[in-house]
This record gives C-alpha cells, structure tokens and sequence, in this order.
C-alpha cells in the first residue's frame, strides 16, 4: 500500500472495548453489534446462558460454567463502510488487570449502564482509566424497556460522579411499560418503540418547533409533550454538543436504549462510528509519537492468552498495530530481545473462527501464534531505529497462595501450565528465598481459581493452593538485602526476574520494619 491507500485504510478503522459493571447489558449489545455486521445471524447465539448456546466471545469452558467473561476476546466485522474490532472487556473486578491492558489498546470505549441502576462500582473504575487515557467515552443507557430511574437523575449521576459532562443524544418518551420511543436530538426525529418489538422502529420526522410531522397520535401523547420539554430545558440549560470535546473524554454523548430488544442501538451504532476516532499517534518510551500511517509498522502485545480454543492447542499474543501495514510472512524487530522474528503463523478475530490474516493496519489487532517469543508489553516494528512504546499498566498484587503439584510425579506438566499461565500476565508468580516454594500473586481471589481449574483442564496437573492471605509487596534493594531482615511478619521471596521483595502480613508489619531498618528503601511497584 503507499501512504495514500494506508490513510484511507487507517481512517475505516474503528477499533473500541465496551466497559460496564457486570448484567448491565454488555454482551447483551455487542451480539446487536454482531448482527448488525452479519457475524451472527439469531439473537442469543452470543450468550445463550439460558438456551445452552454460549458467547462466540466467550471462549474458556470456565466463563460458560460461570457465565461470566474471563478474558478479554477480539472481534471483528464490517458494518456501514467501517471496519470494526471490538475488544471484549472483562466486567468482574477480579479481571481489572487484564481489562485495563485491553484499554491501552482501543481508541475509544461505549460505557453501559443499566438506567434502573446508574453508576455502579465497576463503571466507576473503568470509567477513570479511559478518562486517564484520554479517549473518547459514548455512554450507552441500557434496559429502556424496563422501568428504571428518571433520565434527569441519571444524568446528574452520570456528570457528578465521573466528573464529566454529558450530552443527551436522544431522550425517552415513557419508560418501561410505558415506553413510546425516543425523542432522537441528534437526528431531529422520534424513534417510535413497539412492544411487540416484531418490526423495524417506525420514525417520525419533527419539524422546527419539535413538533410531529403526520403523526397526530404522537402530538397527542402526554409522554411525549413532557419529554419536548425535557428537551427544551436540555437546550436551554444543558451542555452544548462539543466534538472537541468528545474527543478528548471530557464530554460523553449519552444514548438511551435497549439492547435486549434491539431498540435504539443502530441509532447509537451510527452516531458512535460518526464520532468515534480512527487511530490515533501512539506515544513510546522516548516520548516520541508514531503515526498509524507511518511507513513502518509497529504495534505492541497487550495480551497474551493460551488455549483459547481447545482444538488448537496453542498460544497467542494479541498485538494492537499501530503504525504501517503488516503483512504475513515480515520480518520484524523485537524491541526488548532485540531479535528479528518471522510473523508467519497470524490469525485476526472473526468471533472464534479464525481466519488467516494477510494485511491489517493501525487499529487493527492481530494474533500472534506464540512458541515463548512474547511478553505482555513488547513492541514489535520494522526498519532500523528501535521502537519502544509506553510501559503497560502493571499491578501489585495483594493476594498470595503457596501452590504445589498435587501428583509429585507430575511436576512436568505442573511447570508447563504455571510458567505459561505466568506468561500471560493473568497471575504473578514468586519464589521463597529460602524453599524455592512457589507462591502466586493475584488482584482478586477469582484470578486463583481460574488458574486451579485452567492447570487442571489444560495441563492435567492438579494443583494444591494453601492461602497466605492478604500481604503487601515491597520491593527492596538487593544491595541494602540481609537475609536476617526476614521475620516471622514478612516473606522474603523473589520475583520471576529474581528481584527480592517482602510480603509484608500487614500495614503494622511494614511500619515495624521501616522502624527498624530507617535507612532501607522500599517501594511498592518494580
Ligand atoms: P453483561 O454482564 O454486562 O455482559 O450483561 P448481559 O448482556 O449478560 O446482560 C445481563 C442481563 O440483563 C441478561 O439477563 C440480559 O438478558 C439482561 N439485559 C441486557 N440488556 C437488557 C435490556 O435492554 N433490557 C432488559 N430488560 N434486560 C436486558
């Protein structure tokens, strides 16, 4: 592709993850969006928990059992002229890990809510970091059909406690039992919902003073006069539609709607691609910028994930691009090696078919099939000049277990499943200084469980975990380390690149010790 093709190739992408707390409706949304891009062809084949079919999305026998999303997943489809990929983000706070490694790696995010509920805990915290990041956040209003909170008061909620401004895209008529449809502010029409929810909404155009045109029956309906004046004081006195400030997060543009019966997501779907951003610049290490339509192609691995599918035994590394053109079969640099690779054996994401991929450009993610090349964070690019881009997110974690191999004979595959799993970023892994006992570290207590059932199923080791409990990690000097600093309050262990650092029982162990040991640095994060 020249420069020329690639732009235009660049700006067709639109590459996002869906936030919400979990059952506001986020699977429920991204199977419209599939349908929509003619990826599945009947509502309910994403997440069936009730029909027994289960989520394309949802790939790990794990998540089926539980119904809950585990991992993040990629999907990708065409829709009106764009090409989509969607980044699956796990909603249960165990998972926050891994879901803010995917929000590194979108360019904007729709944020579900369920209006009956509003803001919940797990909105709050996705919520902040794409504020960190910057990137434009649509939000979308979910269960319309069901009676839930008045609109007013959620969008009081919404700017009070996000800290940011909203701009009401359309309003309800009723809500509920009593839904009539939506006033649409954006495209100056009403959306007419029918309870049958059988046919295609019917739409009624307004004239200049909101009023309908050729529908007496809509001018008649009560509902309807008190939402005009709800769009009247949103007028008067709501925030004006600002696309710079779309843009930069500050302003979210608020959808009310459906997802269940499909009402009101393909008028979101719309508006979102209008406004949603092509990829944008991605910053490195240095501080330098890396344009998407650079010449070279560069990307970085946010995630690495094994046995997705248990007919291809394998692992992936999923690589966000971010400048260039990737073709099958390069050959590009690996910034933290140093080594040249050979990008052969690539899939992109159609749901879980994968489709063997020959070009993507920025926006675009891409699986590596990985032999152990990979680590969560590595930049990959072609050409000379080294590209690092910035450091993922990482996190302390707060909760440890001893784990050993139940079947001593089988310490082979025990081995093999931790060190891979440990790959993957899902879990940390440390040594006792002493012992050389394996004791894991994890965000939340589900992170263990995944992997006491994953070491089991994929790699038949039965594994004991013996709890240690809460602890805070801090990191020590290996040059200020003596041995006898340990007590019976701490454990000193090492990490997997054999750096020391205390597992403190508590906050009064840790201000005990640095009591003791003024002069000792610690810090909470390598
Ligand atoms: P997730 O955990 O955010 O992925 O939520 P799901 O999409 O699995 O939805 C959680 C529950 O809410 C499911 O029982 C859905 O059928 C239901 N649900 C989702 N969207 C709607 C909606 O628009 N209206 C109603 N009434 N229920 C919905």
């Amino acid at each position: 592709m020249n420069t020329q093709q690639l732009k235009k190739e660049d700006s067709t992408r639109r590459t996002f993850a869906i936030i919400s707390h979990p059952d506001a409706g986020k699977t429920t949304i991204t199977e419209q969006l599939l349908l929509f891009g003619g990826v599945v062809r009947t509502a309910g084949t994403v997440k069936g928990r009730k029909t027994g079919n289960f989520a394309k999305s949802d790939w790990m026998e794990i998540e089926q059992k539980r119904g809950i999303s585990v991992t993040s997943s990629v999907m990708q489809f065409d829709y009106g002229g764009k090409r989509i990929n969607i980044l699956d983000t796990p909603g249960h706070e165990d998972f926050s890990e891994d879901t803010y490694r995917t929000l590194m790696a979108v360019d904007s995010a729709v944020m579900v809510i369920d209006s009956a509920k509003g803001i919940e805990p797990q909105t709050k915290k996705l919520f902040q970091i794409c504020k960190m990041r910057g990137i434009p956040i649509f939000t979308f209003m979910n269960k319309l059909d069901r009676d839930g909170r008045d609109p007013m008061d959620l969008i009081d909620e919404l700017e009070s406690v996000l800290g940011v401004q909203a701009y009401p895209m359309n309003w309800p008529i009723g809500m509920g039992k009593t839904l009539d449809g939506i006033f649409d502010r954006y495209n100056h029409q009403v959306e007419l919902y029918s309870h049958e929810h059988d046919q295609d909404s019917t739409i009624v155009k307004l004239d200049d003073d909101n009023n309908p045109i050729d529908a007496p029956d809509l001018a008649e309906n009560d509902q309807f006069q008190a939402t005009k004046d709800s769009i009247d004081l949103l007028d008067m006195a709501g925030n004006p539609f600002d696309e710079a400030k779309i843009a930069t997060g500050d302003l979210t543009p608020v959808f009310f709607g459906s997802a269940l019966v499909n009402f009101g997501v393909k008028t979101f779907f719309d508006a979102y691609l209008k406004y949603a951003p092509a990829p944008s610049a991605h910053k490195t290490e240095e501080g330098n910028v890396v344009e998407p339509d650079a010449d070279r192609f560069s990307g970085f691995v946010f995630k690495i994930q094994a046995n997705m599918n248990p007919n291809h035994r394998d692992r992936i590394a999923f690589v966000r691009v971010c400048s260039g053109e990737f073709e099958k079969g390069m050959d590009v640099n690996l910034f933290r090696t140093k080594k040249k690779l050979r990008l052969s054996n690539v899939t992109e994401f159609m749901a879980n078919t994968r489709e063997n991929v020959k070009t993507a450009v920025a926006g675009d993610i891409i699986g590596l099939y990985d032999t152990g090349n990979f680590q969560i964070g590595d930049t990959i690019y072609t050409g000379k000049a080294p590209v690092e881009f910035e450091k993922l997110p990482q996190f302390t974690p707060e909760l440890f277990v001893r784990v050993s191999a139940k079947n001593v004979m089988k310490q082979k595959s025990f081995h093999k499943g931790i060190d891979q799993l440990v790959q993957e970023g899902a879990i940390q892994l440390y040594t006792s200084y002493t012992t050389n006992d394996y004791i894991l570290g994890a965000v939340g207590q589900l992170q263990f469980e995944v992997f006491q059932f994953r070491m089991q199923n994929e790699y038949n080791s039965e594994v004991n975990m013996e709890s240690l409990g809460h602890k805070i990690a801090r990191w020590i000097d290996p040059d200020q380390l003596d041995e006898k600093m340990s007590s019976s309050r701490n454990l000193l262990v090492k990490d997997r690149a054999g750096n020391p650092l205390f597992l403190f029982e508590n906050e009064f162990a840790l201000r005990w010790f640095k009591d003791k040991y003024p002069d000792v640095q610690l810090t909470a994060k390598l």
